[in-house]
């Protein structure tokens, strides 16, 4: 029966497959085993095997204060590589044992190593030990040399937030002190819930140059989609992209398949509510699904424009559509509007167009109403509205949109025109509606064809009229969607 010491060690620096906890319950098996009592277990965690013994916060004392040495007979490791990993210092240790009349004991390996044959083990052992820390480190080198390579910077134009600055004969990204501002203000922005439209809006009202744009290149303007896909740039958080040559940008990966990172501009908090919010700032995967099945002339990245319009103007009031037909468009603006806790009001005979009466192009035959031979929209209409959940935020109107025009008093935030198509209705909307656009709010006008090959000139007619009026600016363009924000008074 005799006292032992237990000395547990770990360091990120070897690859022990044994915890901390794991070297103590080996140390105390063998104890018990052997009948020996544990005196005491002494920790060196984040300690490498190249420190000296002696030097070690937690063994240290117990082998250099004359009261600690007293107490112990055995000192016992898991396995000897937790005891040193340096062939000198493991030879002294050994000899020091030997003058002071100790044992050395490893409860991993069946070696006895107080005789002069366990001396030489011990000492092969330690020779390994010292070997593999050798190796170990030498491994570390050429890794991180691999990991150098990976974060080089290849040329073309960095992502945003970063600039190249040479390092050695390569270059590497830093982040840029003229353009890192700009992200974190975008990105408390979007955190402060403001619509990506309205942030590229302010951004190009303050010129501030896109991130398009760069020296000896062309400053292009600030758009919704590109603050979109800055802000979901993984680059932001340091991870290094590179293009998979399929024209997806993929992580860079080390050879353990973790993430090759350099200084990251955005912190992870940041990241994480902005994420949050931009999933928010969208509308959401279910109503979109939902407009894009519904019945209806909008394709869908017309319709995401409409959706962003209303999110950017419905703050300065109700959103107004000429237009209903089977309430697709209805759909993405309800959508925006019930976030800014507005209503829409949408306008329409339910008769449907010239275009959509049977023998035209644009008819279709299950929307005849079997009592009255007419094409009545009005029940696809609230059955589409209805299964969406946003009823309640839309008033449908149904009559001539000219009549009731005539009985309206209130100012809009956004008007959205999408009816007659020919000039004399297209004219007629303009001039009993336009007027109730706030300063500030916005026209959005479809179905605008400059080419008479694609369609009616109606509403092209209309919104040539409107920017020639000086009342209105073009804010936005997709596909024969344009956005119009109120700029001026009277409408021309
Ligand atoms: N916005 C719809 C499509 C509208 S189609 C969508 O996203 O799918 C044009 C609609 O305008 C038709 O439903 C037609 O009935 C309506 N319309 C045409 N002229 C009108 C008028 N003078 N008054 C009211 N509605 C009219
Ligand atoms: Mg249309």
């Amino acid at each position: 029966m005799a006292n032992v010491l237990g000395s547990v060690r770990l360091s990120h620096e070897t690859e022990s497959t044994i915890s901390p906890d794991g070297q103590g319950e080996q140390i105390k098996g063998w104890s018990d085993l052997h009948d020996h009592t544990v005196i005491h277990m002494a920790q060196d965690l984040e300690v490498s095997g190249a420190v000296a013994l002696h030097e070690r916060p937690g063994l240290g004392p117990w082998l250099t204060e004359p009261d600690k040495i007293a107490q112990w007979d055995i000192i016992c490791v898991a396995e000897l590589d937790r005891l040193s990993q340096s062939l000198l210092d493991t030879a002294e240790f050994i000899r020091w044992c030997q003058e002071n009349g100790k044992t050395i004991v490893s409860a991993g390996e069946p070696l006895d190593f107080s005789g002069a044959m366990g001396r030489m083990f011990a000492q092969q052992l330690a020779m390994y030990a010292e070997f593999e820390r050798e190796r170990i480190s030498e491994r570390r080198a050429k890794a991180a040399a691999r990991l150098r390579r990976k974060a080089q910077w290849g040329g073309g134009r960095p992502p945003f937030g970063y600039m190249p600055v040479k390092e050695d004969d390569y270059y590497v990204l830093v982040p840029n002190p003229a353009t890192v501002p700009v992200v974190m203000r975008i990105a408390a922005d979007i955190i402060a819930g403001k619509s990506c439209n309205q942030i590229a809006r302010d951004l190009n009202a303050e010129n501030v140059p896109s991130s398009q744009g760069g020296p000896g290149m062309q400053a292009s303007v600030w758009r919704a989609q590109g603050i979109i896909v800055l802000m979901r740039n993984p680059a932001l958080r340091g991870l290094v992209m590179q293009d998979d040559h399929h024209g997806k940008s993929v992580i860079v990966r080390d050879d353990d398949g973790n993430p090759v990172t350099r200084e990251a501009i955005v912190d992870k908090e940041t990241w994480d509510n902005v994420q949050e919010a931009l999933d928010k700032n969208g509308i959401s995967p279910e109503l979109a699904r939902a407009a894009e099945s519904a019945r209806g002339f909008m394709p869908t990245p017309e319709g995401l424009a409409l959706y962003d319009t209303a999110a950017t103007y419905a703050h300065l009031g109700p959103v107004a559509e000429i237009g209903t037909y089977c309430g697709k468009s209805t759909i993405y603006l309800a959508a925006a509007a019930r976030e800014a806790g507005q209503l829409v009001v949408t306008v329409d005979h339910h008769r449907g167009s010239e275009e959509n009466q049977p023998g035209l192009d644009w008819h279709d035959a299950e929307l005849v109403d079997p009592a009255t031979g007419r094409l009545d929209t009005l029940p696809h209409f609230r059955s589409a509205l209805a299964a969406t959940g946003l009823e309640e935020h839309v008033i449908a109107v149904v009559g001539r949109s000219t009549s009731v025009a005539g009985l309206w008093r209130t100012p809009v935030g956004m008007l959205f025109i999408d009816g007659g198509h020919t000039d004399a209705l297209a004219q007629a909307d303009y001039e009993a509606w336009a007027p109730w656009v706030v300063e500030g709010g916005a026209l959005a006008i479809h179905d605008v064809f400059p080419d008479p090959a694609d369609g009616a000139q109606g509403p092209y007619r209309m919104y040539l009229r409107a920017l020639k009026s000086g009342a209105f600016t073009e804010v936005r363009v997709e596909g024969s969607l344009r956005v119009l924000e109120r700029t001026g008074p009277g409408i021309g």
